[in-house]
């Protein structure tokens, strides 16, 4: 049931790593028959099992933490110290939800004349679409929660990076999750990605990937009344005032935008500085970005590697045309590779292309804001409302600033923004419904209200 197959190539190397067979439509719907057929047998199986059931994958993913990582070291391009945290984030997320099945609580609330109770009951077949930049977390947000919920899963990785699926796959059969339960259907976006938008058996799509795929997946979803969950894009505002410790804001700055090579929708990839302060801020920004260590992924001491493909290189290099106002830049090894340095740009202006759009490379702009209502409504003046940053000494500021700014995931004094204890998802057009924290569940299950006359 394939139709064609697809070379993966190591993004640090320009190496073949291995070929994988694409899932054809039909191969899609066959899954999705299967994950509907054993749907009643999971929803039934006893909670306490169901949990030691994914404590038993988590185990599993803890036990190949590196076989893990080096599998996506090599498909992905990510460095080893990220994509050890990344299948050690796969292992937490499965042991957080594998508490959900004996605390999946309804409800009794008071009625007149009789009982009324609620029930959280699992969707189905739930359809999760994963993107390139993180496919183990990301994969996990979607599948533990569902599972334990009690819905069967299909998990569609993006066809760049399906290794790290594909191996999840496998432990989850080895901790003794039935094959159909949980499957992962390597294949293109538009053909099994598109089937679980159309297909009526699957009952929710999760969806992480570009604003403007996640619009027709919700399109596409709103055809049969379809739930879904949707990760978008960013272009988040680290917002520095000058009374902010400057000294340790502008070392972490590097972080908070050239992590995975800025192929990360919560990048901090616009930088707001107090005018007063921001020479100095550019002073010592300048050391930060430059002694930023782009190196062979497979070194530990490797903060950053290249991108994930030559045409990504190619749309992330369109934000640096002929006479691009480029204030200093890291540097990347030689040779093969999609390599891309740290670049750090002084727009002219806040409608710039480079300031207004999610580039998804390690690009930062730095701007300056006058006050603090200034600072608001720059990091609001985006489509994008993900995630951000508030550098400042005074706590009243820190939260009045983290109110006013229309984001998900906002942090002070430091560049966090997936926990997975927290609810993470976006305003605006980076997207719809919460991943991760407490109530995560909700979004894997229907309330049902039941009535009983006296
Ligand atoms: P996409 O949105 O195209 O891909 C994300 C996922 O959706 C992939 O698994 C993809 O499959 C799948 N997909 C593609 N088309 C459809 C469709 N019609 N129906 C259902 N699923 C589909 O992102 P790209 O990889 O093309 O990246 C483009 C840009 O998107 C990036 O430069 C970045 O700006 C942004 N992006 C944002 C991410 C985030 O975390 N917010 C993650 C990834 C990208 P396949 O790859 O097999 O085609």
């Amino acid at each position: 049931m394939t139709t064609a197959t697809v070379d993966l190539i190591n993004p640090a190397t320009e190496e073949l790593v291995g070929t994988v067979q694409l899932t054809s439509a039909e191969g899609t719907d066959a899954a999705v028959a299967r994950a509907h057929a054993a749907f009643p047998s999971w929803r039934d199986v006893a909670p306490g099992d169901r949990a030691r059931l994914l404590r038993r994958f988590a185990d599993l993913v803890d036990r190949d933490i590196e076989p893990l990582a080096e599998l996506e070291v090599r498909n992905s391009g990510h460095t080893v110290g990220n994509a050890r945290w990344e299948a050690g984030n796969v292992r937490d997320v499965l042991e957080y939800y594998a508490a959900a099945p004996e605390r999946l609580f309804g409800r009794q609330i008071p009625v007149p004349g009789g009982v009324n109770l609620t029930f959280k009951e699992p969707l189905g077949v739930v359809g999760v679409i994963a993107p390139w930049n993180f496919p183990m977390p990301i994969a996990g947000w979607g599948f533990a929660p569902a599972l334990a919920a009690g819905n069967t899963v299909l998990l569609k990785p993006a066809e760049l990076t399906p290794l790290t699926a594909l191996r999840l796959g496998e432990l989850a059969r080895e901790a003794g999750i039935p094959e159909d339960v949980f499957q992962v259907l390597p294949g293109k976006g538009t053909v099994v990605g598109q089937r679980f938008v159309e297909h009526p058996l699957v009952r929710k799509v999760v969806f992480t990937g570009s604003t403007e795929v996640g619009r027709t997946v919700l399109a596409g979803c709103a055809a049969q009344v379809k739930p879904a969950t949707l990760e978008l894009g960013g272009k988040s505002a680290n917002i520095v005032f000058a009374d902010a410790d400057l000294a340790t804001a502008a070392a972490t700055a590097p972080d908070g935008a050239f992590d995975n090579a800025g192929q990360d929708c919560c990048a901090r990839s616009r930088i707001l500085v107090q005018r007063t302060v921001f020479d100095r801020f550019l002073e010592l920004l300048e050391p930060a970005v430059t002694g930023f260590r782009v190196q062979d992924p497979t070194l530990s001491s490797a903060q950053m590697g290249p991108l994930i493909s030559a045409a990504h290189r190619e749309k992330v290099a369109s934000y640096l045309p002929e006479g691009a106002p480029v204030a200093f830049r890291g540097s990347t090894p030689e040779g093969a590779g999609w390599w891309f340095p740290p670049t750090v740009l002084l727009p002219s202006s806040p409608t710039d292309r480079a300031v207004v759009e999610e580039i998804f490379g390690p690009v930062l702009v730095v701007l300056p804001f006058e006050d603090e209502a200034d600072a608001v409504r720059l990091a609001n003046d985006s489509d994008y409302g993900l995630s951000g940053s508030i550098w400042t000494q005074n706590l009243g500021r820190a939260l009045r600033v983290a109110r006013a700014v229309q984001s998900g995931n906002l942090s002070v004094n430091s560049h966090s923004s997936v926990r997975y204890w927290t609810p993470f998802g976006g305003y605006k057009q980076s997207g719809l419904g919460r991943e991760l924290g407490p109530d995560a569940l909700d979004a894997f299950t229907e309330v049902k209200n039941v009535f009983i006359a006296h």
